[in-house]
């Protein structure tokens, strides 16, 4: 069946430490040891911390790069919108993020460091989209082309797949069922009840549907 909308895969924090642990084991096997990790902002943190964990590592630093277009999508150019926020002079770094698509974040970073005096840099990801025109040093698994949906953004592309849903179908109310049924339909997405009441929640906080919630799902006019 075509899907109405991208193809989407929901990842939890078992999925995220599979793959956090097989980038790891690539590193270990490689005998390069980094004396630094940055974290491309966002997402690239949770998986920056979880390297430092698993590889035994105190400097963690940051860096920002985000995407400017017309539509403030990924669709815009990257731009480093936060310069490194450590000193990496003389030291092994990792620059480290989730996944790589088009790949500009992570060369955008890795330029961005090794302009400020390292003495080595390598890249890591969680997950490699094949053929995408960075590959990273180390990363858990190649993939092919989805939108994963990270347990740190969960509510954010959740909110913005339904909005879309909404415009699609031309309307402003739906029911839960109707819903699910659309989210399959657009993204191969199955969710259960207690995950879509929490993101109806979230969407009523943030303004996006009617709060106080009842039944349905209604667009804030
Ligand atoms: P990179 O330069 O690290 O390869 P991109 O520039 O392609 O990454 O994308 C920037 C950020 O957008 C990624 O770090 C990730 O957070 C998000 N992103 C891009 N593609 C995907 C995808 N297919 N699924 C989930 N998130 C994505």
């Amino acid at each position: 069946m075509e899907l109405k909308g991208p193809l989407c895969y929901v990842l939890d924090f078992d999925d995220i430490y599979n793959y956090a642990y097989q980038t790891a084991i690539k590193v270990k096997r490689s005998e390069w040891r980094p004396d630094a990790i940055v974290g491309i902002a966002r997402g690239g943190w949770v998986h920056a911390r979880i390297q430092c964990d698993l590889l035994g590592v105190k400097d963690l630093f940051s860096v920002k790069i985000d995407h400017w277009g017309v539509t403030a999508t990924k669709d815009g150019k990257a731009k480093l919108t936060c310069p490194l926020t450590g000193d990496v002079v003389g030291k092994r770094v990792l620059v480290i993020d989730d996944i790589t698509d088009t790949g500009e974040s992570l060369t955008m970073a890795v330029d961005h460091v090794k302009s400020c005096g390292p003495a080595d840099v390598k890249s890591a990801a969680l997950m490699h989209i094949a053929g995408s025109k960075f590959t990273p040093d180390y990363y858990g698994v190649e993939v092919a082309w989805a939108w994963e949906i990270w347990p740190w953004n969960f509510y954010e592309d959740l909110t913005s797949l339904i909005t879309k849903i909404f415009q699609g179908e031309k309307v402003k109310e739906m029911s839960t069922m109707e819903l699910k049924k659309h989210l399959r339909e657009y993204n191969n997405i199955v969710l259960s009840d207690d995950q879509l009441s929490k993101i109806k929640a979230h969407m009523g906080f943030l303004g996006t549907i009617e709060y106080p919630l009842d039944k349905a799902w209604r667009l804030k006019e």
